[in-house]
């Protein structure tokens, strides 16, 4: 590919490791970084050339901007894949990378900031003609929440402009619960980031988590790949995805999507983007643009055929998108399970060795993970150990799939969250497809001992 000889990828793990099977296919060469915790992870024996970049904990290696740029310039890499996490939304990062004359596989620095700052995304998403959640034009103060929480209506909710993860995020219910809940979301907004700023939004009740995929040339040409639904979740976090939502037609799919590459078009985004939304009662709201690879994309690879690290290799070196809009063909449902090394009910972490590790297989069935039998998981980082993708052509279909792969899957010597998604399988508001966000934690406290 023009321009891109020698990737290196600034992640670990799952991401890694499909990094680099995208950059294999495409013939180019591949530089591992890892910490000192990682020196038997699988990214690192199927990499080209690997490089230490330091000690276990992230900040000293894998957010370490120094030693990844020093990495690059040993071994020679014109390029760098952050993966997701970590680097990914940097966007001093992607300043630096260009200014060693390295490319960044994602969006331009500018770009990451827009979207980075979630009063600036909101307001940059409204010009582009994208539908927003109702709530502050800016900043909330404590001395002007109450008139702008009577303007929006309660319930509210107050959430930090520098958010992610769910932190800094306070629902008031009433008049009464206002002060307290915007001085909290202040200080744990403070404590999470480093910044205290907050705005605040209409508190939707019962809706439902949908992104749309996008990829950009940054020319002014964009594509929308449809939609995931991810409102199984978890403290915010996501559990269990599918493509497509159970709840949208096909003309609100097109229809979304439609606005949604239509904006990354106007904006000339370029790469590969993820724009969330809040869905109920048959309208959109934005809630914020991640301006990278998700976790959760190869269900989208799975209905559409289309392999997102190539297209975001492509676009970065300025090849363009492989394809238009009108060759997309969605084809069946895919679902994803998160296979974590955690306790199925509690979540506690569970990291240890893995004893023994039995990967299903079989038609319309991927696996993304670095795990194996012996392999050690640190217990530094996040505790995602691999990807249970399944593909069928209904989601009648791929429900029965994901049943037989569940049984087939064997990982020993840890606990992980396997279990859950055997339960979750089986359940009849999952089979029907009726679920919302608050969906998971209800049940898991109805169902816990
Ligand atoms: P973060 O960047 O911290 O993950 P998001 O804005 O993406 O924050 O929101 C995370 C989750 O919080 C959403 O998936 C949803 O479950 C919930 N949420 C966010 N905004 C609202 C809202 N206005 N009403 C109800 N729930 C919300």
């Amino acid at each position: 590919m023009s321009g891109i000889s020698k990737i290196l990828i600034a992640n670990r793990g799952e991401i890694a490791l499909r990094v680099l099977r995208a950059c294999k296919e495409l013939g180019i060469a591949t530089v591992a970084v890892h910490s000192t915790a990682d020196a038997n992870a699988m990214h690192v024996r199927l990499a080209d050339e690997s490089v230490c970049i330091g000690p276990p904990p992230s900040r000293d290696s894998y957010l370490n901007i120094h030693q990844i740029v020093a990495a690059c310039e040993i071994t020679g890499a014109d390029a760098v894949h952050p993966g997701y996490g970590f680097l990914s939304e940097n966007a001093k990062f992607a300043d630096i990378l260009d200014a060693h004359g390295i490319t960044f596989i994602g969006p331009t620095a500018e770009h990451i900031r827009l979207m980075g700052d979630k009063i600036t995304a909101k307001k940059t998403a409204v010009e582009l003609g994208i539908p927003v959640v109702p709530g502050s034009d800016g900043e909330v103060l404590p001395e002007n929440a109450l008139e702008i929480a009577r303007q929006i209506g309660f319930p509210v909710l107050i959430k930090a402009t520098a958010g992610g993860g769910g932190r800094g995020m306070k629902v008031a219910k009433t008049e009464a619960e206002l002060e307290e809940a915007v001085s909290t979301a202040r200080s744990e907004a403070l404590a999470a980031f480093g910044n205290d700023a907050v705005y605040m939004e209409k508190y939707l009740g019962k809706p439902r988590h949908i992104e749309v995929q996008v990829v950009g040339d940054g020319f002014g040409n964009a594509i929308h790949l449809g939609e995931r639904d991810c409102s199984l979740q978890r403290r915010h976090q996501k559990v269990w995805e599918e493509a497509n939502s159970p709840a949208l037609n096909v003309e609100q799919r097109m229809k979304i999507g439609q606005i949604c590459a239509d904006a990354m078009k106007k904006m000339k985004y370029r790469g590969a983007g993820t724009i969330e939304f809040l869905y109920e009662n048959g309208e959109f709201y934005f809630i914020e643009m991640n301006t990278r690879l998700q976790v959760e994309h190869p269900i989208t690879e799975a209905i559409t055929g289309i392999d997102l690290v190539h297209e975001q290799i492509r676009v970065a070196s300025g090849a363009g998108l492989s394809v238009s809009q009108d060759e997309i063909v969605f084809s069946g449902h895919a679902i994803e399970c998160r296979i974590n090394a955690e306790d199925p009910r509690t979540f506690v972490p569970s990291p240890g060795t893995i004893t023994h590790f039995h990967a299903p297989g079989g038609l319309g069935v991927r696996v993304d993970s670095g795990a194996y039998a012996g392999y050690k998981i640190p217990p530094y980082y996040d505790s995602l150990i691999g990807k249970l993708i399944v593909h069928g052509r209904t989601r009648v279909e791929c429900m029965m799939r994901l049943r037989r792969v569940l049984d087939e899957f064997v990982v020993d010597g840890i606990k992980t969250t396997l279990p859950l998604f055997q339960d979750l399988v089986s359940n009849q508001d999952i089979a029907n497809g009726d679920y919302d966000i608050h969906w998971l934690e209800k049940y898991l406290a109805e169902t816990s001992a």
